[in-house]
């Protein structure tokens, strides 16, 4: 069996992942709870943390202006990870080998960790779900943000205070709201999704109708295979489509069987255009 990852790699890992200009209530408390759920034999690495405006001008040109995939609708200070106040995780395999993009039980779990810890968890939202992310707002809104306001965090730690001195309302105030984000999507795409049943077949069902469905699927980030070309979006329902819509479906209160049908259509044209 291969050596498990050890607390400290994924810590490092997560500290140089999360850069320089991280908060350090938000840098902290993901440290805290990438520790519990280390104890509990979850293995988080943080992807991403703070962006500059130039890094995230850079990813918005991603399937724009530049090859690639479209990553993210926010162009630089659009996003909260632009203010140093979000983080992105993932799951890793117990010799931290592989990312493990599955939001399950144990995704959840971390989750529920961070937002004892006073994150938001952007799998809360309402409009769309960014399963990966969890950020501190302290109470602003991202056109607050954009005007140079800061937050007063407080860590649920230690009760330490972050350096910025400007008052706000109280962290306990905070709610998952999601308005902040939903201001960075300006674009509503539609995905002429199919009508009828697409599922694993031999051969492998291919062609538009899939693509279409694929693209909406990553749209709201259930990537048929997040990282490969194109994220796997390649027009063919195979097992990875299958997992993206089984996943889509087990987070959207469906059966998951991985079976795009007219119940998975009607729930994906809601949640893209909501
Ligand atoms: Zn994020």
């Amino acid at each position: 069996m291969a050596k498990q990852i050890e607390l400290q790699t994924l810590i490092d890992r997560s500290i140089r992942n999360m850069g320089s200009g991280i908060n350090s209530i938000v840098k902290e408390s993901a440290i805290e709870m990438i520790k519990q759920a280390y104890k509990e034999g979850i293995f988080v690495q943080i992807t991403s943390g703070y962006r500059s405006f130039a890094e995230q001008n850079k990813l918005y040109a991603k399937g724009r202006t530049a090859s690639g995939n479209i990553v993210t609708n926010a162009k630089g200070g659009q996003s909260n990870h632009n203010y140093g106040l979000a983080i992105d995780y993932v799951l890793l395999s117990a010799d931290g080998k592989k990312a493990i993009w599955t939001v399950n039980e144990k995704w959840r779990r971390v989750a529920q960790i961070g937002k004892a810890l006073g994150f938001s968890w952007g799998g809360d939202w309402m409009r769309f779900k960014d399963y990966p992310h969890l950020e501190m707002m302290g109470g602003l809104t991202l056109s607050q943000l954009q005007a140079g306001k800061r937050p007063v965090l407080v860590s649920f730690l230690s009760n330490k205070v972050s350096a910025n001195p400007i008052k706000t309302k109280p962290v306990n105030k905070l709610l998952a709201k999601g308005t902040v984000k939903s201001k960075a999507i300006t674009s509503k795409k539609s995905y002429n999704l199919p009508s009828g049943i697409l599922k694993v077949t031999k051969p492998l069902t291919k062609g538009p109708q899939v693509k279409a469905v694929q693209q909406a699927l990553a749209s709201i980030y259930f990537y048929p295979d997040k990282g490969a070309i194109n994220n796997g979006i390649d027009g063919y329902y195979g097992p990875k489509t299958a997992n993206a819509v089984s996943r889509f479906q087990m987070m959207n209160g469906l059966t998951p069987d991985g079976i795009y049908g007219p119940k998975t259509k009607a729930t994906l044209s809601k949640v893209i255009e909501s």
